[in-house]
């Protein structure tokens, strides 16, 4: 068997295609959404994730405004960047890129953010009421994303045994909520670095979330045949047949291809969702402010 790819960019064309006429009746009624991210630093990474996002705010219409502040920049610094787009009444999202600067805690800069305007998700708020089985809020861009992917693929999630690989704030701990919550209705197995017989767990899971951040550590022999599997990771390993001489790699191995029904690819999986979900969550908190 060879897994149908389940393409995260054509799912997340069809999310922002929604969009569009969201975006038009809050600009007939005056209001651009705006997002404001805020980067600390010049990891070199962020900065590609945050010129994608300005180039998705872009393709759909949407304000965006970047603030960059130093690696050496104060707590208070971002604390007070953090308020000030609080406060900014023409701001409708506000996100931290991650990772920030060694010895700045970032949930506590994440519970700065108003929860009206935390796009991301990760605001104590956002991610209590989805514990709550409250859904209609702003939800973790990744995993919502996963779910979207899910329903575009047509996976049957309503009593499934899912499988998440992985427990992180994030992604993991998010992901299991919104495969259990009610409507959704998976059986949910939340897996980590302790688990024992970590293959055997993943070969009984319909639906598979590899989420570890660890290259190509999903191999073929841990998933179910048909199984669908989401691969979250984003890895860079040595490859000296590119000119780089690296290549980006996700945590499933390739060889799960053929084995599993269904399989998200890296990139272009989950990597173009997410961004589709943050614009999702920045004209949804437009809408909630006006
Ligand atoms: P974290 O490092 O925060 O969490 C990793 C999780 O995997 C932890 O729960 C950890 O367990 C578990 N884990 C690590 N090693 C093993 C192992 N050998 N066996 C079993 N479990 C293990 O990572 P994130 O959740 O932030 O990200 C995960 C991956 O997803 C990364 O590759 C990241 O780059 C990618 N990512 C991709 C996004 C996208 O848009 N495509 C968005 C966000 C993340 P424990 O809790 O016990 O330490």
């Amino acid at each position: 068997m060879t897994a149908r790819s389940i393409d995260g960019a054509a799912c997340g064309a069809e999310v922002e295609a929604g969009l569009t006429s969201r975006i038009a009746a809050l600009s007939a009624d005056g209001v651009v959404p705006h997002l404001a991210v805020v980067i600390v630093g010049d990891d070199p990474a962020s900065q590609v994730y945050v010129a994608a996002k300005e180039r998705a705010c872009e393709r759909l219409g949407i304000q965006s405004t970047r603030v960059d502040l130093s690696s050496d920049c104060t707590v208070e610094e971002v604390s007070a960047t953090v308020s000030n787009l609080n406060s900014d009444p023409d701001v409708n999202g506000i996100l931290v890129q991650s990772p920030l600067p060694d010895g700045m805690d970032e949930v506590s800069i994440t519970d700065l953010i108003d929860p009206a305007k935390d796009v991301d998700g990760f605001n104590a708020a956002n991610l209590g009421r989805l514990v709550q089985g409250d859904v209609s809020g702003l939800l973790p861009c990744t995993p919502a994303g996963v779910m979207q992917m899910l329903e575009f693929a047509g996976v049957k999630i309503s009593g499934a045994r899912a499988v998440v690989l992985g427990r992180s704030r994030i992604v993991g701990m998010p992901m299991a909520l919104l495969l259990a919550q009610k409507g959704a209705d998976a059986t949910v197995t939340i897996a980590h670095s302790r688990t024992q017989n970590l293959a055997e767990v993943c070969r009984e899971a319909d639906i598979l979330i590899a989420a570890v951040g660890r290259a190509e550590m999903v191999r073929e022999n841990w998933v179910k045949p048909g199984a669908a599997v989401i691969d979250v990771g984003v890895n860079r390993i040595d490859d000296e047949s590119r000119e780089s001489g690296t290549r980006l790699a996700g945590d499933v191995h390739p060889e799960v291809a053929e084995v599993a029904g269904a399989l998200s690819p890296v990139p272009g999986g989950v990597g173009p969702m997410t961004i589709a979900m943050l614009m999702s969550n920045t004209v949804r908190a437009s809408e909630l402010q006006s």
